[in-house]
């Protein structure tokens, strides 16, 4: 097993930089998770620690051997793709040992690894069966066993598990981290799917237009994101960020956004100027919301934000709202309180509950 380094690895094409001066440090054993919107330069990065594609810039380390210009065969990496790719004409026996017999490792040995690998992915039942009579489920574990025979040091997974329906693919997830607890084999897996991101890596590295945004644990990217398009990529649905003014009325700070006044007295901020432009995040879930009438007086104050029901999303256990301030402002409050839900056109006030970020208007980055 190996950790991963990336020094100021970059990647152009023409006139597009794919990835831009990468430093990544990946311990031995971590479940690395690569998200961002399509086209941020995550494949990118994962085809140039396979060795499918050359830096432009920089070095690549796996374990302590620099491999930036080694072969894709000599990097002791095993990938597994969206599509599977596996040989039509083959068994899944000879799929998975495949690449074992081109690496001339001695029959007993890959009958033994390919059955262990098979056991452990529930497919021993398989073996006999040809490619096309399987499950995409199935054949998605047959590209798996094919990467866990070779026993790598590391497993470069791009978007494995999108090609299964919905419900298989929240079970393949679980598998998946519960054979990373197994073998404890250090995973690079790129997807632009958030919540796979949230849910499995040990660690998710956010990128936008192949610069690296933040990197941290799911509760550290989803508690204290650094900046706003972070807090706006993860977490669903998105957090609402509303635009306004930091404003000192008596001693007391305040947010000030169109139509709505809201008392932050609770925040510590240090020396942060008044009447600096802000955008104040607060994600769906942390909006509590109340239905009785609302006094004057606490609004005045600033203590809930009135706000009007435009729709109502129904799911489940919990309820999407989505309502307009005074401003015309749209927030989304994520309801799953045990009181009746609010319908359209009701008047309700919302109120956020600790967990503000505030984020400056002109570098879009954390200030709270
Ligand atoms: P997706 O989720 O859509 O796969 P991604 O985050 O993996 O996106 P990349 O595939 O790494 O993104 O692409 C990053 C950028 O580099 C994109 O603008 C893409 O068009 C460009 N790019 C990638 N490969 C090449 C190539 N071989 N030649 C030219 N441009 C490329």
């Amino acid at each position: 097993m190996a950790g991963v380094r990336l020094e100021g690895v970059s990647k152009v094409f023409g006139n597009i930089t794919a990835v831009a001066k990468m430093d990544l440090d990946i311990k031995d054993g971590e479940f690395l998770v690569l998200v961002g919107p399509s086209g941020c330069g995550k494949t990118t990065t994962l085809r140039m620690v396979a060795g499918l594609e050359t830096p432009t810039e920089g070095e690549i380390y796996i374990g302590e051997r620099r491999v930036t210009h080694l072969e894709p065969k000599d990097r002791d990496i095993a990938m597994v793709f969206q599509n599977y790719a596996l040989y039509p004409h083959m068994k899944v026996y000879d799929n998975m040992a495949f690449g074992l017999r081109l690496r001339r490792v001695p029959r007993e040995e890959i009958d033994r690894r390919v059955k262990e690998a098979a056991e452990m992915l529930g497919i021993a039942g398989l073996l006999d069966r040809y490619p096309k009579e399987l499950s995409g489920g199935q054949r998605q574990r047959v590209a798996l066993g094919r990467a866990i025979v070779r026993h790598p040091q590391v497993f470069l997974m791009d978007e494995p598990l999108s090609n299964l329906d919905a419900k298989l693919r929240v079970q393949t997830r679980a598998e998946l981290i519960k054979l990373h607890q197994r073998l404890k084999t250090t995973v690079i897996y790129v997807t632009h799917d958030q919540v796979e991101a949230m849910t499995m890596g040990t660690r998710i590295v956010v990128m936008k237009d192949g610069v690296v945004q933040q990197v941290g644990t799911p509760q550290e990217i989803y508690n204290r994101p650094g900046n706003m398009f972070v807090a706006g990529f993860i977490g669903s649905p998105p957090m609402n960020f509303i635009k306004g003014i930091l404003e000192q009325v008596d001693g007391k700070l305040f947010f000030k956004g169109k139509g709505i006044t809201f008392n932050l007295s609770f925040v510590k901020l240090g020396e942060l100027p008044d009447n600096k432009e802000i955008i104040l995040g607060v994600r769906p879930e942390h909006l509590t919301l109340h239905q009785e009438e609302s006094t004057t007086a606490s609004v005045a104050f600033g203590y809930y934000i009135p706000c009007i029901v435009e729709v109502v999303e129904h799911i489940g256990a919990e309820a999407i709202i989505h309502a307009k301030t005074r401003g015309g402002e749209e927030l989304v409050i994520r309801y799953t309180g045990e009181n009746k839900i609010p319908k359209m056109g009701e008047m309700i006030k919302v109120r956020p509950q600790g967990n503000l970020h505030l984020f400056e208007m002109a570098s879009s980055q954390c200030i709270l």
